[in-house]
């Protein structure tokens, strides 16, 4: 389907950029310079555009130094970019300038099993990592489901995960150094290859999820976890989300962790049925898709435990997969929903809000309330176990009470996920989409500081500029 782009309408100066120092770092071969070339360089999945200058393929951490001392010598916005998955526009270059393309910078520079760890560049994609290690009975936890091609600079940069974040954790969680180039062209080795250590301030967990406005990363060193020796995977199906969502704060009440806890609510359910094959019970309201993992004598126990927390009078069925085929049928109830949203409404704003899971409850019910109160569809689905939902506000530009409620239906949104002391953004960050919104979340202290960061890290204010906040 052909999608439209919105083009971002920053006027600049067209910058003096010295092409031949590119070639020089780079070779002629990997300097892109025809706006035809430059323009696949200049949006992500938000759909907003803006083509940039230049576009550089290097291969080295020090081509990328080299490229990061140029733009600061000559005051020129860079943007590092990975596969342009981002659905917030942080890789859109709304300054133009130069973008630095990871898509050559893909090695795997060591792995060592006995540290449980891996060091790659950071161009590599998420599932090359998974495969490489997988043998030797390793995984890396963080599994956003764009990982086929969503780079681990890209994952770094937003904090990106997926189901098995509920268990696992995220890239901070599941990171232990990073090597980094400054916005003034200096390298930055951070963080440790050991799973202890305390050497003055974390600056590897304040690099992950900067969305490329502090350092531009090159290295990663990936701590490693043990794959499980066995999962099972569940759905639950209840007659309405209010007994869903309780029933998800009873399971995460008790000591056994699920390693993935998705929702889906009603909407997103009968989207499902209207719009693909997949079969969903007649009275389903609402869904829960569970697995447990661990050794074999003990997944029983467990998958009964969370089983209990999970049973309630709205509970009217349970599917037990008993082989892969079925575990595949599952989740393709969740793989069904993107495309059926896709058919539905002509504009759709897909926001990624987190509450505390003793919140959820009321949070489900209030975004009924909202999308009554505006005349907005709201579909909500997600990684419930972490109180990590995808609230997509489903719109018609073209009918005018809805195109003038969907902003502030959004806003309302907002309001309710603070209200709820939850936060504005679980995985997709902030980008230039909900740059508006952040004041909500961060105090002008809290805000002061980081733009103080900023300077440090960034004195001429040249990586991704105009990303988190107005600079
Ligand atoms: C179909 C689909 C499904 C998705 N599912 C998920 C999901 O389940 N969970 C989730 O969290 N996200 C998801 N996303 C969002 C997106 O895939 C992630 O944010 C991903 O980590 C971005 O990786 P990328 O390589 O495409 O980065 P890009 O989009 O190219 O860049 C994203 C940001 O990272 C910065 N960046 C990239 N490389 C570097 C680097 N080396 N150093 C410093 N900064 C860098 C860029 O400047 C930009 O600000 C999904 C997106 C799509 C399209």
């Amino acid at each position: 389907m052909y999608a439209k782009l919105a083009v971002c309408n920053v006027w600049c100066e067209p910058l003096n950029i010295p092409i031949k120092k590119f070639t020089d770092i780079v070779g002629k071969n990997a300097v892109y310079t025809d706006p035809a070339d430059c323009y696949a360089y200049g949006y992500d999945n938000s759909l907003q555009q803006s083509t940039p200058e230049v576009v550089v393929f290097p291969t080295e951490h020090e081509q990328v130094q080299a490229i990061v001392q140029t733009c600061y010598e000559q005051e020129i916005p860079l943007l590092a970019r990975g596969r342009g998955s981002s659905t917030v526009g942080g890789a859109v270059p709304i300054k133009h300038g130069v973008v630095c393309s990871f898509e050559k910078m893909h090695k795997i520079i060591s792995f060592e099993p006995e540290n449980r760890l891996i060091v790659v560049q950071a161009g590599i994609a998420n599932q090359a990592v998974q495969d490489h290690v997988a043998d030797a009975g390793f995984f890396w936890p963080p599994d956003p489901s764009s990982r086929d091609y969503a780079t681990i600079g890209g994952n770094l940069a937003y904090n990106s995960s997926g189901p098995r974040a509920i268990k696992y954790g995220t890239p901070r969680d599941n990171t232990l150094g990073l090597k980094a180039i400054t916005g003034d062209g200096k390298t930055l080795k951070v963080g440790v290859k050991t799973t202890k250590g305390v050497v003055g301030y974390d600056l590897t967990r304040l690099l992950i999820g900067s969305e490329g406005t502090l350092g531009i990363i090159t290295e990663a060193t990936l701590k490693l976890t043990a794959l499980p020796e066995a999962k099972h995977t569940l759905a639950l199906y209840y007659q309405d989300v209010a007994s869903a969502a309780k029933a998800v704060s009873r399971i995460m009440a008790q000591p056994v962790i699920p390693c993935a806890l998705e929702f889906m609510d009603t909407t997103a359910i009968n989207m499902i049925r209207e719009y693909s094959d997949v079969p969903m019970p007649k009275n389903a309201g609402a869904m829960l898709i569970l697995e447990v993992d661990g050794n074999e004598q003990q997944l029983e126990h467990d998958t009964q435990a969370i089983l209990n927390a999970a049973e309630s009078s709205a509970l009217f069925e349970t599917q037990l997969a008993k082989n892969s085929a079925e575990t595949k049928a599952i989740w393709a109830t969740r793989k069904a929903l993107s495309p059926a949203l896709k058919k539905v409404a002509p504009k759709k704003i897909n926001e990624d809000i987190v509450v505390p899971v003793s919140n959820v409850p009321a949070l489900v019910q209030r975004l009924q309330h909202l999308s009554e109160k505006f005349g907005i569809k709201i579909v909500s689905f997600g990684h419930i176990g972490n109180g990590n939902l995808h609230v997509n506000l489903m719109y018609d530009p073209g009918h005018p009470a809805q195109d003038k409620n969907a902003l502030p239906c959004l806003e309302a949104v907002f309001d309710l996920v603070i209200e709820l002391e939850g936060t504005l953004s679980g995985e997709h960050g902030i980008g230039l989409s909900k740059l508006p919104y952040v004041h909500k979340e961060l105090s002008p202290q809290v805000l002061h500081t980081m733009r103080n960061i900023k300077q440090v890290f960034d004195p001429k204010n040249i990586l991704n500029p105009g990303k988190i906040f107005n600079l």
